[in-house]
């Protein structure tokens, strides 16, 4: 049995990428779509024989894993009323708080749960080699700068963030005692372990990021440019139809890449 899919917010940017996505795929089915009230498109199909609808109970009960890529408070409530019923689920929402990964905690118990600030295959490939690059050039400089559109809500990106643990990580250092996500007035010189991570935002730019190595007259960047959702979109669709044959825990996108 193909595993059945509810994707949650179809009508925000990633909820109508992903939708897109949905069609034409043979490992999964789209069973249904749920959104917050209000939400515009509501009661009107989303694909044949799929409404938009607010009924979030009746979705999970439709399906075998849900896709998440809405908002914190969203992502909370949902794990919470997922646990309850066992859903496996794919969570691609940033700036998540201590109340959703808690939430998350809870549903990973009982349920295959895969977390990932980005989806794209290239990204996951970036994660690595940025940890190399920091194990390798241990004493160089490292900063991340990240590009998004300007309605994006959390700064810097999950993706920026997960970079810089990932360097974090190649240097055996704790990512809170270093990071430097803002500089301001007379902050001084640079700290030796410092990672900076700085966000701009504006226009409709999907999302860019550039981890830095600064040595002494060189430098390597290694950057990604997402020129459309779709690569997210196709990631986390891989993440469902993967995610329904797991026992419960928490994944990554490494896990369902095979890149661990
Ligand atoms: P958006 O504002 O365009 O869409 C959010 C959607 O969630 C809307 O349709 C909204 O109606 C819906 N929503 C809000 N509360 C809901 C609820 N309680 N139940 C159901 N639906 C609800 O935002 P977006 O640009 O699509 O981004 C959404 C999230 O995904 C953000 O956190 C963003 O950072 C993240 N994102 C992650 C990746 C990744 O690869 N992990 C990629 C792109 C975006």
């Amino acid at each position: 049995m193909k595993p059945r899919v509810l994707i949650l917010g179809p009508s925000g940017r990633m909820g109508r990428a992903l939708l897109e996505a949905t069609a034409g795929r043979d490992d999964l089915v789209l069973a249904a779509a749920v959104d917050r009230d209000g939400a515009p498109g509501l009661g009107g199909d989303v694909a044949p024989g799929v409404r938009s609808t607010t009924d979030l109970g009746a979705g999970l009960t439709a399906c075998d894993v849900y896709v998440d890529f809405t908002a914190p408070a969203a992502t909370t409530a949902v794990a919470r009323a997922a646990a309850t019923r066992r859903r496996a689920a794919v969570i691609g929402t940033t700036g998540l708080g201590r109340d959703a990964e808690a939430a998350i905690a809870e549903l990973a118990a009982v349920a295959p749960v895969v977390v990932a600030a980005n989806f794209s295959l290239g990204v996951n490939v970036l994660l690595g080699l940025a940890q190399r690059a920091a194990r390798a050039l241990s004493d160089w400089d490292a900063e991340i700068a990240e590009i998004h559109h300007g309605a994006k809500r959390d700064a810097p990106s999950g993706t920026a963030l997960a970079i810089a643990r990932a360097i974090a990580a190649g240097r055996g250092l704790d990512y809170d005692r270093v990071k430097r996500q803002s500089r301001d007035g007379d902050i001084g010189p640079r700290g030796v372990d410092e990672i900076g991570v700085m966000a701009v935002r504006g226009g409709d730019v999907i999302g860019e990021h550039t981890a830095y190595f600064f040595g002494s007259s060189e430098r390597i960047e290694i950057a990604h440019r997402a020129t459309s959702r779709s690569i997210f979109a196709v990631g986390a669709l891989h993440a469902a139809a993967w995610a329904a044959r797991q026992p419960p825990g928490r994944y990554d996108m490494l896990d369902v890449l095979g890149l661990k």
